[in-house]
């Protein structure tokens, strides 16, 4: 029997329980056997024997929101796929990060697509699917550049059966003018059309100008439109009525069929007994919150998305948590590049008012920050206890999505040993990796 010993350490187990000082986890087989009071190491015998005094244990993160996590299809878009060394590059970001397994809510990934990203990668990578009928079309309308022959056949219904834990990411912001629309595609047209590159946050400026944060033709505004060009350096290269036809047909063809592909989407994952996981933003939240009314088993997806106002989140969120939806929180770029985000006001707001029951990142253009950064920071803000928001990044994500991670998310015994040891002061210096048994990473770096 391979045994391994954390020798010493803290640890938070995942359950909200207190933590626990000076123990020692054993783990055997790929299992965690026991957690007891520190003892001599030569007591140990022959096993791995991992100093880990003045480090925390806590269960290895499970991140539900994640892209460009497998092989295939790139977001509900159906974008061009990652080359394979990226896909790889952000797992081990993931992984470094002390995330154990993630699930990939790209949506069009193959079951063959998935399980060759398993082979080649230690972290543990889980599959929703959001091949229902009109997300389908609403990725074919906006952009459908990577959908294959197989990644289009390959239905959610399928997808299930093959493992598909959740469906999702139902809408996002590439197909219901949110980031997507704002990181990706309105700079690149602008860039088409000028020559000039905007930033994500110029575009959204743009887009909001024509669009509203709600997604309506209706909210055209020209003062707003003339602001946005000059703020973007497009004064003279762009006229309003071209923004304004441009951001249109941008957003607005895939947008009313990915709002019916949110009801649609929440039909099938009752008839198929999965989750549904949502893009819940300003422009999405009334239908989020009539799926909600139907008791489908929903994760309310990055509920502090940066296009709500504060009060709207927390009155939108606290409604839908009535209903019984999971709310999840990304923590998107909210710390570091602040590209689309303000900031973590309403990430803050939403710890604050007990709102929360899930954590993950979401992709943020290829920026997101770490878990583990935004549970530091939050906790150092006084706005979370520490062992409530490690059960939101672990066991709460478990419960929530029950195939995501069976038998992870809490270090107890019988669980699968996939543990982090990191730095009780400064949460996201991660130190130690191990998956089901194997470290895989060892001083911050891929083992
Ligand atoms: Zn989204």
């Amino acid at each position: 029997m391979a045994t391994t010993v954390l020798h010493g350490c803290d640890l938070i187990d995942g359950t909200g329980a207190e933590p626990r000082h000076d123990v020692d986890i054993v783990l055997t087989d790929g299992m965690v056997r026991e957690i007891v009071p520190t003892r001599p190491a030569e007591t140990y015998g022959t096993v791995t024997l991992v100093e880990a005094s003045g480090q925390l244990a806590i269960p290895g993160l499970i991140n539900n929101h994640t892209h460009g996590t497998a092989y295939g299809p790139l977001f509900p878009s159906g974008h061009q796929a990652l080359p394979p060394e990226q896909v790889r590059a952000n797992l081990d970001r993931h992984l470094l990060e002390g995330t154990t397994t993630v699930l990939c809510v790209d949506g069009f990934v193959t079951a063959e697509g998935l399980a060759r990203t398993n082979d080649d990668h230690p972290l543990t990578v889980k599959l929703a699917s959001c091949n229902t009928p009109a997300c389908l079309e609403a990725a074919t309308v906006a952009d459908g550049g990577g959908l294959t022959g197989e990644a289009r056949a390959f239905t959610a219904r399928q997808a299930v059966e093959a493992g598909a834990v959740a469906l999702g990411e139902i809408g996002a912001g590439h197909t219901l003018g949110g980031g997507g629309a704002s990181y990706l595609y309105i700079p690149a047209e602008v860039a088409r059309r000028t020559g000039v590159t905007i930033t994500a946050r110029q575009a959204d400026a743009l887009k909001v100008a024509v669009l509203g944060r709600h997604i309506s033709a209706s909210s055209f505004d020209k003062d707003a439109v003339e602001e946005a060009l000059e703020g973007a350096g497009l004064t003279g290269k762009l006229s309003v009525e071209e923004v304004r036809e441009m951001v249109s047909d941008i957003v607005l063809p895939a947008f009313d069929i990915a709002l019916h592909g949110l009801a649609e989407a929440a039909d099938y994952a009752r008839r198929v007994e999965v989750p549904v996981l949502v893009h819940n933003a300003a422009a999405s939240m009334t239908q989020v919150a009539a799926i909600a009314k139907t008791g489908v088993p929903l994760i309310a997806g990055h509920s502090n998305h940066s296009s709500f106002e504060l009060r709207e989140a927390l009155q939108h969120a606290e409604r839908l948590k009535e209903l019984g939806a999971t709310i999840d929180l990304s923590t998107l770029d909210t710390f570091g590049a602040r590209r689309l985000t303000n900031g973590p006001e309403l990430l803050y707001a939403m710890f604050e008012a007990g709102l929360v029951d899930t954590i993950s990142t979401d992709y943020a253009g290829g920026h997101h920050d770490p878990i583990l950064l935004a549970i530091d920071r939050a906790g150092k803000a006084g706005v979370v206890r520490l062992p409530a928001a490690i059960a939101m990044a672990t066991a709460h994500v478990a419960d929530a999505v029950p195939g995501v991670a069976p038998r992870r998310g809490r270090v107890v015994p019988g669980a699968v040993a996939d543990l982090v040891l990191t730095d009780p002061v400064e949460l996201p210096r991660v130190r130690t990796v191990i998956i089901g048994g194997e470290i895989v990473v060892r001083d911050g770096a891929r083992a």
